[in-house]
């Protein structure tokens, strides 16, 4: 990708080839983008739930029948192979719309809620659309990314601007003439191509809500720009997610899932597994048959049907990928298996890459790799582990491999501080629609995916219904006298576990 008078060039980072020149937009062209999805927004946030509803499924169907076309799109430009790019970008983009498709009504629809003591009141919330949402999203999954969040903002009843990344914005581009091919409602998704300049103009374009997907640094850029107008933000950022295996894990599934979790899509995940602690009892074993697998996995082009994983995305990040490596090997860490480029394809290609010997004095075990590679740690037990996977700036997600799934569960639920977290499995959270998306410390706020990911994008309203229209109410002017001593009875026989036990024992 090269920028040059206001044109991204994008360019295959597995073959160099040229793949597209878009413009990036400038402050009035985003304006005019927002402007258009508000005009949408006064139609579609009217709309009752099951005829958005029922336009979206549509769209769904039209993703499904174009899948070999969006593919194309997706790999040419991320380098990625084309059943990754199916899987997890496209597949797991229309399977959250479905979930939607299936509980936006019941989960949008207003709630009573108890009135407390004030039992002469009617108390209930509404759900309402914010209007129009600002979707911010990276590279490495740039359809379902983008896709996951318009959605969701879109079954809530807003309309969307999306600005995909400089990287992959043709990806960006195929979902919006998508919606705009679409008879009716085509505005609801705005695309705005750019860098970080236009999604700068963007959380300044008096947006309702800004869903940002990508690095801690920019979200925090964000945070403070947003800071300026109070525009609220979600904030999906990045992880160093921790594996820990015990004991008496199942080491197969253990291994098969660490080299899986690492390395799928180059490793370019947020919630890869970034970072191994195994108990020293099956250390040995765990690392061979890591390295069994690892020897296996079939990267090449994607053009190549056999491929499993492709090249790395941005340049930019295989330079981090190599300083982490440099870093830990200076400090004394050992490479098992890669731990260099491959030059036989000509792209941005490195090889899946294990490493030992390592500790958290290493950039690879505390700053996000974001590729190819996995550090294992020797652990002494559990506490060791647990100590070692939290002393992190990062909680996106975490997993934990044990034959006993109650002591898992407790580790799991009790003991890692992350948004998300697995049990003998990895990466799985994402992929399961009704589960809440997003981390935790500098991982992010907010959530996306699940019923809370709804309403994320809502305004909650309370409303309150006085029920009887007497003439005024206890609590207003004037007074009663002697007000002070009966609200001080009531406070006694209502909250005081005293008075209410004497209470019962009179009966
Ligand atoms: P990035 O932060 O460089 O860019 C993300 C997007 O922000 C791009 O569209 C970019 O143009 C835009 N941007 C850049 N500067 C901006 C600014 N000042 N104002 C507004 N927008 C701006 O991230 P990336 O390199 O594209 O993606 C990789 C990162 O994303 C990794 O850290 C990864 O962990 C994270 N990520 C997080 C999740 C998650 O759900 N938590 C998912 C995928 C990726």
């Amino acid at each position: 990708m090269k920028i040059e008078d206001r044109q991204i060039h994008v360019v295959s980072p597995a073959t160099g080839e040229h793949v597209g020149s878009v413009p990036v937009a400038g402050e009035e062209d985003v304006r005019a983008a927002v402007r258009r999805a508000r005009i949408a927004a006064e139609t579609w946030g009217r709309l009752p739930v099951r005829e958005r509803v029922r336009h979206l499924e549509k769209v769904v169907d039209r993703i499904a029948a174009r899948a070999d076309e969006i593919v194309d799109v997706i790999c040419s430009e991320t380098g990625k192979s084309r059943v990754e790019a199916l899987s997890a970008d496209v597949i797991t983009a229309c399977d959250l719309a479905e979930y939607y498709a299936g509980v936006a009504e019941r989960v949008l629809a207003p709630r009573r809620v108890s009135p407390g003591l004030l039992k002469n009141k009617k108390a209930y919330k509404i759900y309402s659309p914010y209007g129009v949402i600002g979707v911010i999203s990276p590279w490495n999954y740039p359809f379902t990314l983008a896709a996951g969040p318009a959605f969701t903002a879109l079954y809530a009843g807003n309309t969307v601007v999306l600005k995909p990344s400089e990287v992959t914005p043709h990806t960006g581009l195929i979902l919006g003439e998508i919606f705009a091919s679409m008879g009716e409602h085509r505005d609801i998704l705005q695309v705005v191509t750019g860098d970080g300049s236009t999604g700068a103009h963007l959380v300044r374009s008096g947006v309702d809500k800004i869903a940002f997907t990508g690095s801690v640094g920019t979200g925090k850029k964000i945070m403070a720009t947003a800071a300026e107008t109070l525009t609220p933000v979600v904030l999906e950022l990045g992880g160093k997610d921790p594996m820990i295996v015990l004991a008496d894990a199942d080491i197969d599934r253990a291994a098969a899932g660490a080299v899986w979790g690492a390395f799928t899509n180059s490793g370019q995940v947020c919630m890869s597994v970034e970072r191994a602690y195994v108990n020293e009892r099956v250390y040995d074993e765990f690392v061979s048959k890591v390295l069994q697998r690892t020897a296996q996995i079939r990267q090449g082009l994607h053009t190549d049907p056999k491929t499993e994983i492709g090249s790395m995305t941005f340049r930019r990040q295989l330079d981090i990928v190599e300083a982490h490596i440099a870093d830990a090997v200076a400090k004394g860490a050992r490479i098992l298996a890669g731990g260099k480029r491959r030059t036989d394809f000509g792209g941005l290609f490195f090889e899946p890459t294990v490493l030992v010997d390592v500790n958290h004095g290493m950039l690879v075990m505390r700053e996000e790799t974001f590729g190819p590679v996995l550090p294992i740690m020797k652990v002494r037990d559990d506490e060791e582990a647990i100590r070692l996977a939290g002393d992190s700036v990062y909680g996106l997600n975490a997993s934990i491999w044990s034959r006993n799934e109650e002591r898992a569960r407790h580790i799991a639920e009790e003991r890692i501080d992350s948004g998300c977290v697995a049990v003998n499995d990895c990466l799985v959270n994402f992929a399961m629609p009704g589960l809440p998306f997003g981390g935790v410390k500098e991982s992010g706020m907010g959530r996306t995916h699940g019923k809370e990911g709804l309403r994320e994008f809502s305004k909650v309203k309370s409303v309150a219904v006085d029920r009887f229209g007497l003439r005024g109410e206890l609590t207003w002017f004037p007074y009663p006298r002697g007000g002070y001593g009966a609200l001080k009875k009531m406070l006694n026989l209502l909250y005081r576990k005293g008075a209410v036990n004497k209470l019962r024992s009179l009966r």
